[in-house]
C-alpha cells in the first residue's frame, strides 16, 4: 500500500481506531474505505454485523488465496454498547474512538422517545468518559437535527427575509438550536445530541480531551437501513430514502408526509465518508471542531426527491411509473402524536472547506441512479416472492 501523506505532508502512521456502530449504514462505508485505501486496523463494535460480513468473512480459496488484502485489519466485537465492560479495554486499546452508535430513525422519536434518548444520551456517556480518562481522540456522530428549524420558518411564508441566507444556512459556530415544544416529541433525538456535544465541548474545555463532533446532514446511499418486511420488520418505518425504495419496489405511490414540503440537501455517503477520512488522519486540523458535513447544491424539497426517484427507478428497473406516483398523509397518520420536522437544511461549508478541503461532488441524480440500481439488485426479486406469496396465502 502506498505510503500515505496528511494534508500537511506528514507520514500517517497505522493506528488502530475502536468503531462503535460499525455494523451500520455509515460504519459499514467508513469499514469499507479504510479497509480498502489505508493501513489502519478497525476494532468493529456494534451488536449486528450484516453490513460487514463482507469485510470479515474470508472469500473462498479460488478468489485471492481465501484471504482479503486487509486481513487481520479489522475485527469484529459483538457488544451492546450499553451494559458490556468490555468497552473500555477496547477504547484503551485503540488510538481513536469513533462513535456511531445510536436509535437515529425519526419514525422512534415520538413512538420511543425513552430509548432515543437513553440511546443518544445515557449511552454514549460511558464512550466520553473513557475517551477522556484515558487520553484518547474521540470523533462523536452528532445530527445535523441539532439545529432543529430555521430562523426564517418563524416568518410569514412570502416573508422576503426568507430568501436571505442569514435566516437559513445552517452554521456550526453561529446558528442557534430550534425545537419545538416537549410535547413534540420528535425533538428529544435531537435534544439528546445536543447535549452530548455540549459534554463533550466541555470535557474539551476542561479535561483536555482532543474530539470532533461531526454532524451529518441526510447522507444516503447503498446499505442505507432496512426495507421492511424484507430485512427489517413488517410495521418498521425507516428513513425517507428506504420508505420511498420500498414503495418503488413494491409498486406503490410514495407517502408524502403533510404534502412532501419540508426541505433536505442529501450528501452521497462516498462522498461524506471521504471527509471522515480526512478527519482520522489529520487530528491537527480536526481536533476541536464541529463540521457540518452535507452538500448544499442537492437541495430538493420531499415531493420532487419523491419525483426524481420515481424517474429514476423506472430507468434502472425498466419499469413504468404508477399513473399516480405519489399521495398525500398526514403526519399524524404517518409517525404518530408527537411528530414535527426540519422545515429546511443548509449546511454552511466554510469550517471543513477551510480545515479539510473538503467539498462533495456527486449531483443527486447520480447518486440515487447508483442507490436505486443496489435497491433493485438487492431486492426485486425478494419483494417478488414476498408478493406472490401474499396473493397466495
Ligand atoms: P445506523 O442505524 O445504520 O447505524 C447505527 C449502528 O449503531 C447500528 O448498526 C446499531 O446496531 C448500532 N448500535 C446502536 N446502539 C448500539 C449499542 N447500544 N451497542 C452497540 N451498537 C449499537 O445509522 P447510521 O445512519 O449509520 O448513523 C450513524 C450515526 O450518524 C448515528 O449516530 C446517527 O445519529 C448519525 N447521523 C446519521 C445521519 C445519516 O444521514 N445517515 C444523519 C444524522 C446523524
Ligand atoms: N418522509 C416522507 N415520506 C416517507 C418518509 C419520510 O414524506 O415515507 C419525510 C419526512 O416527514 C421528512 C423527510 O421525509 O420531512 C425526511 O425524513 P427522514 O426520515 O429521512 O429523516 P430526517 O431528514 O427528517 O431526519
Amino acid at each position: 500500500m502506498a505510503t500515505r501523506v496528511d494534508l500537511d505532508g506528514n507520514l500517517i502512521k497505522p493506528m488502530t481506531i475502536c468503531m462503535i456502530g460499525a455494523g451500520g449504514f455509515i460504519g459499514s462505508h467508513l469499514c469499507e474505505k479504510l479497509m480498502a485505501e489505508t493501513p489502519h486496523t478497525v476494532l468493529a463494535v456494534d451488536v449486528y454485523n450484516d453490513k460487514i460480513k463482507h469485510l470479515l468473512d474470508p472469500p473462498p480459496p479460488e478468489q485471492q488465496g481465501g484471504r482479503h488484502p486487509w486481513d487481520g485489519r479489522i475485527q469484529f466485537h459483538r457488544l451492546n454498547i450499553k451494559n458490556d465492560s468490555r468497552l473500555e479495554g477496547l477504547i484503551k486499546m485503540s488510538d481513536l474512538t469513533i462513535n456511531l452508535a445510536a436509535i437515529c430513525t425519526p419514525a422512534d422519536y415520538n413512538t420511543r422517545p425513552l430509548d432515543t434518548i437513553y440511546s443518544n444520551f445515557i449511552d454514549a456517556l460511558p464512550v466520553v468518559k473513557y475517551c477522556s480518562e484515558n487520553g484518547k481522540r474521540l470523533i462523536h456522530f452528532s445530527t445535523c437535527e441539532v439545529y432543529g428549524k430555521t430562523i426564517g420558518f418563524f416568518l410569514s411564508k412570502d416573508h422576503p427575509l426568507r430568501q436571505d441566507p442569514m435566516f437559513y444556512v445552517l452554521k456550526e459556530d453561529a446558528s442557534p438550536c430550534i425545537f419545538g415544544p416537549i410535547e413534540k416529541q420528535r425533538w428529544s433525538y435531537a435534544c439528546a445530541k445536543q447535549l452530548v456535544e455540549r459534554l463533550i465541548y466541555a470535557e474539551g474545555a476542561e479535561n483536555g480531551l482532543e474530539f470532533t463532533i461531526v454532524r451529518p446532514f441526510n447522507w444516503i446511499g447503498p446499505r442505507m437501513d432496512f426495507i421492511p418486511g424484507i430485512d427489517g420488520p413488517n410495521e418498521g418505518v425507516p428513513r425517507v430514502l428506504a420508505c420511498f425504495s420500498n414503495n418503488l419496489l413494491r409498486g406503490e405511490p410514495l407517502k408524502l408526509v403533510d404534502g412532501g414540503q419540508s426541505q433536505r440537501t442529501f450528501v452521497y455517503i462516498k462522498d461524506a465518508v471521504e471527509a471522515v477520512l480526512l478527519m482520522i488522519e489529520n487530528p491537527n486540523r480536526a481536533n476541536g471542531q464541529i463540521f457540518n458535513v452535507g452538500n448544499p447544491n442537492n437541495e430538493v424539497t420531499i415531493k420532487q426527491l419523491a419525483e426524481m426517484m420515481t424517474q429514476v427507478y423506472s430507468k434502472v428497473s425498466g419499469e413504468q411509473p404508477l399513473e399516480q406516483p405519489t399521495i398525500d398523509i398526514s403526519s399524524k397518520q404517518f409517525y404518530g402524536d408527537g411528530y414535527d420536522d426540519s422545515d429546511k437544511r443548509i449546511p454552511d461549508m466554510t469550517i471543513i472547506n477551510r480545515q479539510l478541503g473538503w467539498h462533495p461532488k456527486t449531483p443527486l441524480w447520480d447518486l440515487l441512479e447508483t442507490t436505486l440500481t443496489y435497491q433493485h439488485r438487492t431486492y426485486a426479486e425478494s419483494i417478488k416472492r414476498a408478493l406472490a406469496k401474499t396473493v397466495a396465502s
